[in-house]
C-alpha cells in the first residue's frame, strides 16, 4: 500500500476539499462569498465544535440565515474551501459581537473527546477548521515588529499592519513524529504520568530545527528510552488539530532492549508482545490511544501483522 493510501485511512485526513487557491490570492471580497446561498459555516466556540447531540458524530454546518444576525466578516470568518457545490467557512464565535445559542438538537463539544470516526470527511473538515481558528487566535501580532496583524487572503494569511513592516504570516503547522519501535515480536509502549491510568502509547516528539523527520525519530526514541533504532520507515501522516500539529508516523527497529526512561518525559516504557496487550485489554489494565489517532492506527497495523488476529476484535468500545 502506498503512503498516500495509508494516510487517507487515518482519521481527520483527506477531506478532498477544493481549497480554492485560485481565488485566495486575488484579494477576493470575502463578503461576496459569505453571502452566497452556497455558503456553509462551521462554527467554533471556545475551541469546541457544534455537533449533533444525537450521535455526537455529525458536525453541523449552518446556513447564514441560521446564525441569528451575527456580524460575519473577514475578522472572524475564514474560507476553508468548496465541495459538492457548497462553500465552507469556519466562524470564530469568540470574535462575534453577539452570542450564538445552539438549538436543542445541537451542542458544543470538544472534538478530542467525541467519536467522529465514522464521518471521515466531516472529521477532517473540523480538524482543518479548528487548526485555522487556533492559528488566527495565536497570531494576532507580528512576530517581527510586534504590531497587530490582520486576516488576508480570505483567512489563509495574516499581514502585519505596520506599513514599514507589512510582512505576511501564513498558517503554521508544527511537525512531530510518532513511531512504532519493534524488537522481534515486541513493541515499545510508553506512558506519561498525566495520562489516564493504564493508557500506553508510542514514542512521539516534535521536530527540532535542522532535523529530518527520521533524525527526530532516532533522537526522540534515544532521549526518552535509551533505545537506539537502526532502520526507520515512513508509514503515514495525520493532521492533529490540538492546536496545529502534523503527525508523521514511522516504523523502526531497535538495536538494543534495555530501556532507561527519561523521567522528565515518561513515567514508564516497556516492551509488549501482542499476547501481553491482549491480556491487558481483557483485564482492563491496558488502554490504547483514542481510536481516531495515528498512534492507534500504527499500533493496529503492527498488531495485525502478527499471529493473534485483528486488534479491533479485542476492543469493545473506545
Ligand atoms: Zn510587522
Amino acid at each position: 500500500m502506498d503512503n498516500l493510501t495509508k494516510s487517507s485511512l487515518n482519521f481527520l485526513t483527506s477531506s478532498h476539499l477544493d481549497r480554492m487557491a485560485d481565488i485566495r490570492f486575488k484579494n477576493h471580497d470575502i463578503n461576496e462569498l459569505i453571502n452566497s446561498p452556497k455558503a456553509r459555516f462551521i462554527v467554533v466556540k471556545n475551541g469546541e465544535n457544534l455537533l449533533s447531540d444525537k450521535d455526537r458524530a455529525d458536525p453541523i454546518s449552518l446556513k447564514k440565515e441560521k446564525l441569528n444576525g451575527l456580524t460575519i466578516n473577514s475578522e472572524n470568518c475564514y474560507l476553508l474551501g468548496t465541495k459538492d457545490n457548497l462553500i465552507y467557512f469556519t466562524l470564530d464565535l469568540d470574535l462575534c459581537d453577539n452570542e450564538y445559542l445552539p438549538d436543542k438538537t445541537t451542542e458544543f463539544l470538544n472534538l478530542r473527546k467525541h467519536k467522529i470516526n465514522e464521518k471521515k470527511w466531516t472529521g477532517s473538515l473540523l480538524a482543518y477548521s479548528n487548526s485555522l481558528i487556533s492559528w488566527h487566535q495565536n497570531h494576532k501580532f507580528c512576530g517581527k515588529c510586534g504590531s497587530k496583524t490582520s486576516p488576508k487572503e480570505l483567512g489563509q494569511a495574516r499581514y502585519c499592519t505596520n506599513e514599514n513592516c507589512g510582512i505576511p504570516h501564513y498558517p503554521r503547522t508544527d511537525p512531530a513524529i510518532i513511531v512504532v519501535v519493534t524488537k522481534g515480536d515486541k513493541c515499545l509502549m510508553a506512558r506519561k504520568p498525566e495520562w489516564t491510568e493504564g493508557l500506553y502509547s508510542l514514542i512521539a516528539g516534535y521536530v527540532d530545527h535542522g532535523e529530518s523527520l527520521e533524525d527526530t525519530v532516532v533522537r526522540e526514541v534515544l532521549e526518552e528510552t535509551s533505545i537506539k533504532v537502526q532502520s526507520v520507515h515512513y508509514h503515514s501522516s495525520q493532521p492533529w488539530p490540538f492546536p496545529y500539529t502534523l503527525m508523521a508516523g514511522f516504523v523502526a527497529e531497535a538495536e538494543n532492549e534495555d530501556i532507561v526512561i527519561d523521567p522528565h518525559e515518561l513515567e514508564e516504557a516497556k516492551w509488549m508482545t501482542r499476547e501481553q496487550i491482549i491480556e491487558g485489554l481483557k483485564k482492563g489494565t491496558h488502554k490504547l490511544p483514542t481510536s481516531f489517532s495515528i498512534s492507534h492506527k500504527l499500533i493496529t497495523d503492527w498488531f495485525d501483522q502478527g499471529e493473534c488476529g485483528k486488534l479491533a476484535d479485542y476492543l469493545s468500545i473506545d
